[in-house]
């Protein structure tokens, strides 16, 4: 009863002091294909939150969907015209910064063998204006629904893209979903949404810290995790990744631990 009331109250992502009124999707319809997404991961949002990303949901769609054709090829070809058609109609700049022209051919570490994987060189700000962003309120979400708590504004989100392209066995993917104890994905009746988005996670009992590994269509993963800002800044040489706060006033933005 908790959880539903505050649902209907105040967004989930600023601290939880500000009035709702929108319901937001995390992930975005638009990631799934032909837009047909079950319920099940929706949250209360001011229309300041819900609004401020749509602009940001089509730009990791198409990132999103781009990688996943470069790993699963033939599969994503509309889904990354239809998320082009998106971005080239409200966020045409985003395409420049994708080097479409110069497309590098990844090489193994020990260069012994070239892979199958070609890489689109990107700018970094697709990831510091777009996507990072973006993966931090993905987090926000999944820590609400997993523990029925806002993050506070005196905690982190941290977020860690983990290339699946340097990573084309997919190892790393393995390790990290392994490790992590519990799992969530998107069902409709018996139909399973696995295999476009699901997250691995694992919360302490006292809902101080949790890590977060999802994973879109198999492809495109980040890793993140919540914990308290005077945790990062006593971890802070470990170095968290992109950092991120919340708050009324600016909902969820990039910030430093010093
Ligand atoms: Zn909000």
């Amino acid at each position: 009863m908790r959880k539903r009331r505050r649902l209907q109250g105040n967004c989930v992502f600023c601290g939880g002091s500000v009035l709702a009124t929108t319901i937001e999707h995390a992930p975005p319809t638009t990631l799934f294909i032909n837009r047909y997404r079950p319920k099940g991961h929706e949250f209360a949002s001011c229309a300041r939150c819900n609004n401020g990303s749509s602009q940001q949901d089509q730009v990791a769609a198409l990132m999103i969907f781009i990688t996943a054709e470069a790993i699963h090829p033939g599969h994503f070809v509309a889904q990354i015209n239809k998320a082009a058609l998106g971005v080239a109609n409200n966020v045409p700049e985003v395409l420049q910064y994708l080097d479409f022209e110069n497309p590098r051919e990844l090489t193994e570490i020990d260069n012994s063998s070239s892979l199958d994987v070609v890489a689109v060189p990107v700018q970094k700000r697709l990831f510091t204006h777009w996507l990072n962003p973006w993966a931090a309120k993905q987090i926000a979400g999944m820590w609400f629904r997993q523990t029925g708590k806002v993050v506070q504004e005196d905690q982190v989100i941290t977020v860690n893209w983990v290339s699946s392209a340097l990573d084309a066995d997919l190892q790393f993917f393995d390790l990290i979903e392994n490790a992590l104890p519990s799992h969530f994905s998107l069902t409709q009746g018996k139909l399973s949404f696995h295999d476009q988005f699901f997250y691995k996670f694992a919360i302490d009992v006292d809902c101080t810290f949790g890590a977060f590994f999802s994973i879109y269509h198999n492809a495109v993963s980040f890793f993140g995790a919540v914990l308290a800002y005077e945790d990062a800044v006593r971890h802070s040489k470990l170095g968290f990744g992109n950092l991120f706060q919340t708050s009324a006033a600016q909902g969820i933005h990039r910030t430093l631990v010093v």
